[in-house]
């Protein structure tokens, strides 16, 4: 008998027919002699749909509310399994993050977890009951209802799985594992059998959503081995796992795109010690973080400085930094918000010279103009202008040979 967590996304969960086909795949698992803990997303839309509510009601919506609203898609999901379930006549409880007791900081929208409680669900599975917690949410110090960031129940998933020290940690999504690239857009995109969990973080940290840059954090921290299934399914599927002495090294593995991205420039900054500091601490003192930076050659003492962040914190980091602006002396600042990032991953790439080269000569050919480049060991991104995204990934797969043989 082993214990398994198994997470559905949104599009697995969206109507009461997809829930009624999870409780199924629920129901094989307990009936196979394992103890199940199931963690649920909101239907496909509806965190959308929460959010646009928030930004209607006000401008800067205030945090706490925030959260407590974005994060009820996942008590009507939870519920709703759970009632099916114990309808098909298997004893089921839905727990939501305060239930449990998912404890969290206190950073709303993006918060980490801290600890998960795991004795009121351990005494449900002794009882054989089916466990089905709702994922995304957490509580903070002062019974806050916080969640984890979008994509969170990922990182709800491994956190219980690591808890609880689950024997598996599946995720359940509308794509059969995790590829070279995002298959929805690329035809050609190629299903990886394993990848590790390096590769899976950086892929997911430049925008391969598939998995939540947190969750895969956590799986490497706590040795979890995630598998990314369909739901629709049995086929396919991707472990992610440590590295082994086998595991080929690619030069690179895989293309992502982040279209989640605004750009800011300040311009005609002074040149002096202790600018950058002043305009990135106000920053990162309300939890924006800041992707990629670029300073020009400075020009008689004054420079241009640019960096891009989430496109949803653009207004507020352009607020904080508009009052920095004035005080340190700068010109004025710019927004674009009509831009996209997108990077080419592999481990091999720290031995081999060229990769970047030829990652820039491909976007040139077609003429896209790169705004901003970043690189690390395994890693190099590029910022374009957003409509050329889907081009820039084809072309980047098509050049380092990920595709399908033909
Ligand atoms: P869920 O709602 O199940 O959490 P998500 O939409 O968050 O699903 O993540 C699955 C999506 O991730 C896929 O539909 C696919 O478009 C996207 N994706 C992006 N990059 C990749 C990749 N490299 N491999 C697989 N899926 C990817
Ligand atoms: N429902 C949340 C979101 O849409 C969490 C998740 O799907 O993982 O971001
Ligand atoms: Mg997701």
């Amino acid at each position: 008998m082993a214990l398994v967590v198994q997470k559905y996304g949104g599009t697995s969960v969206e109507n009461l027919d997809k829930i009624a086909r999870v409780a199924k795949k629920v129901i094989r698992t307990k009936e196979e002699g394992n103890d199940v803990v199931v963690v649920l997303s909101a239907m496909s839309g509806e965190t959308d749909r929460l959010i646009q509510l928030a930004l209607k009601a006000a401008d800067e919506p205030d945090p706490r509310e925030y959260d407590s609203l974005v994060s009820t898609g996942e008590q009507v999901t939870v519920t709703l399994l759970a009632i099916m379930l114990n309808g098909m006549g298997y004893p089921a409880k839905s727990f939501l993050g305060f239930q449990v007791r998912v404890r969290t900081d206190q950073a709303f929208k993006k918060a980490r977890i801290l600890d998960v409680d795991t004795e009121a669900i351990r005494a449900e599975l002794k009882k054989g009951t089916i466990v089905v917690v709702a994922g995304f949410q957490g509580i903070d110090s002062e019974n806050n209802i916080t969640t984890l960031g979008r994509g969170g129940s990922d990182t709800s998933a491994v956190a219980l799985a690591a808890a609880l020290k689950a024997d598996v940690c599946d995720i359940y999504t509308d794509v059969d594992g995790v590829y070279t690239t995002d298959p929805n857009i690329c035809s050609n995109a190629r299903r990886l059998d394993r990848i590790t969990y390096d590769e899976m973080l950086e892929m997911a940290r430049a925008g391969a959503k598939v998995l939540q840059p947190r969750s895969v954090e956590l799986a490497k921290k706590f040795n979890v081995p995630i598998y990314v299934k369909s739901s629709f399914t049995d086929e396919g599927g991707t472990l992610v796992t440590r590295e082994e002495k086998d595991m080929e090294k690619e030069v690179v593995s895989g293309v992502t795109y982040d279209r989640d991205q605004a750009k800011i420039t300040v311009i005609h900054v002074p040149d002096r010690p202790g600018v950058a500091a002043r305009l990135f601490t106000p920053l990162s003192e309300r939890n924006i973080v800041v992707d990629m930076i670029i300073q020009n050659a400075s020009i008689l003492g004054h420079t241009d400085l640019t960096f891009t962040v989430s496109r949803k914190d653009v207004r507020e980091a352009t607020r904080i930094i508009s009052d920095v602006v004035r005080d340190v002396g700068a010109e004025k600042l710019e927004v674009d918000d009509n831009v996209a990032k997108v990077s080419i991953i592999g481990v091999g790439m720290i031995s081999h010279s060229g990769v970047a080269a030829r990652m820039f000569e491909t976007l040139a050919r077609e003429g896209i103009n790169i705004m901003m480049i970043s690189t690390s060991e395994i890693k190099v991104s590029c910022v374009v202008e957003a409509k050329y995204t889907e081009l820039a990934v084809t072309v980047l797969h098509n050049a380092f040979d990920l595709g399908k043989e033909a």
